[in-house]
């Protein structure tokens, strides 16, 4: 399986990192080793000094697909989860100046904990969908999948018209504003509207 990640989906995020709002959709991707299950601790990594949080609401995809029409999208994910993308701010920085790619600061080990999934049917619309971090028991993001600048079925389009989606792919989403840097010993909580979906410690 392979993970694909899409950045500056929501309009707070992308000008909370001087970025532009982007026209299309843009992604990157991380590998299977990045991903954490089951609460377990994040590991800080020693090649940075500025790991961040960005919470995302990720899918998982149950078909194969290429070249999805946005109308048939939906018809490829039944679950949702939460999960963090975890990216080295300072590594991803150079990077940009560098025009280098993101992996070294989105694609390590860990990078990617995710939560259980629960099937898209128990809420009412998951294009209206809240969701939220506590960062020491103190809220820090809060983001709404109304706000993002594309919504899940054209995601789905526009990467399959680059990239084959096959059974158990997961999709982070985007991150809303409220971004920011965790250290050794916080805790992390995530909510989908009231509901606790993942709650782990950076070791
Ligand atoms: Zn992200």
């Amino acid at each position: 399986m392979k993970i694909i990640a899409i950045g500056r989906n929501y309009i707070e995020h992308a000008k909370e990192l001087n970025n532009p709002v982007p026209k299309e959709p843009m992604f990157f991707m991380k590998p299977e080793t990045a991903i954490v299950r089951d609460n377990k601790p994040f590991f800080y990594p020693d090649f940075s000094r500025d790991v961040h949080y960005e919470t995302e609401i990720v899918l998982k995809i149950n078909r194969l697909g290429k070249n999805i029409e946005t109308k048939f999208a939906h018809r490829y994910f039944d679950e949702i989860g939460l999960g963090i993308d975890f990216t080295a701010r300072d590594l991803q920085q150079i990077c940009k100046e560098k025009g280098k790619p993101w992996e070294i600061a989105k694609a390590f080990d860990g990078a990617a904990p995710i939560s259980e999934f629960v099937y898209k049917k128990k809420y009412p619309d998951i294009n209206q969908l809240s969701f939220s971090l506590e960062l020491n028991g103190e809220l820090v993001q809060e983001g709404n999948t109304k706000d993002m600048i594309f919504p899940f079925d054209e995601l789905i389009s526009y990467v399959s018209k680059f990239v084959t989606l096959k059974i158990g792919d997961l999709i982070f989403t985007g991150t809303p504003a409220g971004v920011g840097p965790v250290k050794i010993g916080d805790w992390l909580v995530g909510r989908i509207e009231d509901k606790v979906f993942f709650d782990f410690q950076v070791k």
